[in-house]
């Protein structure tokens, strides 16, 4: 069958590779010139299996209460007059509370890990090389207070069998040594050995050359105006070239929208409601100027939320989010504070090792959903499927959602236990909480 792709992030490419792999012919559509020119471009590139806990939990009120007035705050709710926006805050309310999260990192867990399992073969596979490093997370934590609830929320996550170890000082100065400067001011961490990190860009853009490789049409460049329906099917989807204003429409038998935070305006005209909003987050990404002395661990600063990667011979940091609307700009007063901030705390963390005089400064929006968890599989309309609302963790389960909805497109069952549209959650052991951890972010 003919499948149209609508976005080349991430999930639209994996998507499109694992279509091919089942034998259907595929065509992406996107309005950017390449791949992976949105939200996929300079994201916090963790490969993040083992920290996935969603941002609403029992706690999260409370907390996203005593930031509302502070400018830099990790997570900053800007009340709009937006409907969706009021309808995605009364939903992440409703998601904060303990039997709610259980399921959420029940399903969060079981996605990661199959994801993880899917990009392990898809490399060994393809030899794609995205500055992968196999070196683990490691979340460091300044204050005794939030140390202290980090080792329980690890103690939860064991119980998902998940490997994530509670370190003293000692210890985390040992998988990470370039974190010694600022040693003094750690009181411990937790590492999960198995994560890893790497560019999503860079491995998105050659996932997309090797689609085109195996046969994929790609067309770039061409704005998604809207699909249409007939029948109760999408009839073709209307897109137009973004220079020439061309308008056309595109015809398949089969449609995946993955479109990241944009999916849900679009689908909204079909009457599909997708409960995503975006959340935006910045990065900043340097040059390393005494490489030799910079983390290679991908790392998690609790304080402030942020991640921070290596990515060959640079560093990015990245992190915090704003619900705010659709804003992408960078010259903004709170997104200049917001970009130097994360500047900042890195020559605090590793002073001298990175040349902070020219970042390169980026924000992209998290296709976030109330629960963290995407919309992968057939939506009302029974030729038009779903990959999108992949919110903090769309790399690292970029690879596992394309797989999984391409099989299921193609009439086979995915191996993981995940509520996939239109369906119920397999049942669960009884949840016993023992912590309130904090949300983990970048
Ligand atoms: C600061 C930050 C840090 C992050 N860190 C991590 C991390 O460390 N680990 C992790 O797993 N995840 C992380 N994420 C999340 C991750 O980056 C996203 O979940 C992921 O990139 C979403 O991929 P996507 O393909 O759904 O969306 P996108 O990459 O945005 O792709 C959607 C595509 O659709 C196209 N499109 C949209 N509308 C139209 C239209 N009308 N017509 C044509 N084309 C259209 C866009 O051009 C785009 O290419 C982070 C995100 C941010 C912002």
């Amino acid at each position: 069958m003919h499948v149209i792709v609508l976005g080349a992030g991430i999930i639209g490419i994996s998507t499109a590779w694992h279509l091919l792999q089942q034998g259907h012919d595929v065509t992406v559509v996107d309005r950017q010139p390449d791949a992976a020119l949105e939200t996929s471009f300079a994201n916090g590139a963790q490969i993040s299996v083992s920290f996935c806990e969603p941002w609403a939990n029992a706690g999260a009120p409370w907390k996203v209460a005593k930031w509302l007035l502070r400018d830099d705050s990790p997570l900053l709710f800007r009340p709009k007059l937006d409907p969706h926006q009021w309808r995605w805050g009364l939903s992440f309310l409703g998601q904060c509370n303990d039997a709610a999260f259980e399921r959420n990192v029940r399903q969060l867990v079981a996605l990661g890990r199959y994801s993880h399992e899917s990009l392990k073969a898809l490399v060994a596979d393809t030899g794609i090389e995205y500055q992968r490093l196999e070196r683990g997370i490691l979340h460091f934590f300044s204050s005794a207070a939030d140390f202290e609830a980090g080792a329980q929320g690890a103690e939860l996550m064991r119980r998902y069998g998940v490997d994530r170890r509670v370190l003293g000082r000692d210890e985390v100065l040992a998988v990470e040594p370039a974190l010694r400067a600022f040693g003094p001011n750690i009181h411990g961490g937790t590492f999960t050995p198995s994560d890893e990190s790497g560019d999503a860009q860079v491995f998105t853009q050659k996932l997309a050359a090797l689609c085109r490789q195996r046969g994929a049409t790609f067309l770039y460049e061409t704005a998604v105006d809207g699909i249409d329906q007939a029948g109760g099917h999408i009839s073709g989807v209307r897109v137009r070239d973004v220079h020439t204003g061309l308008v056309r429409t595109l015809v398949g038998d089969q449609y995946v929208a993955a479109m990241g935070s944009y999916t849900a305006p679009l689908l909204r005209r079909l009457g599909l409601w997708l409960n995503i909003y975006p959340a935006k987050g910045y990065s900043a990404t340097m040059k390393l100027k005494r490489p030799g002395d910079a983390s290679v661990v991908s790392l998690l600063d609790d304080t402030r939320k942020i991640a921070i990667s290596r990515l060959g011979d640079t560093i990015r940091i990245a992190g915090t989010a704003e619900l705010a609307g659709y804003d992408t700009g960078l010259d903004g007063a709170t997104a200049r504070r917001r970009c130097q901030a994360l500047v900042d705390r890195y020559e605090a963390l590793f002073p001298g090792v990175a040349d902070t005089s020219e970042p390169n400064f980026w924000t992209g929006l998290r296709p976030s959903t109330p629960t963290n968890i995407p919309y992968i599989g057939r939506s009302r309309i029974g030729n038009l499927w779903l990959n999108a609302g992949h919110g903090t963790l769309g790399w690292t389960h970029g690879a596992g959602s394309g797989q999984a909805l391409a099989e299921l497109m193609s009439g086979l069952r995915p191996a993981l236990s995940f509520g996939f549209c239109g369906e119920a959650l397999p049942a669960a052991r009884p949840f016993v909480p023992v912590a309130r951890p904090s949300a983990q972010q970048s």
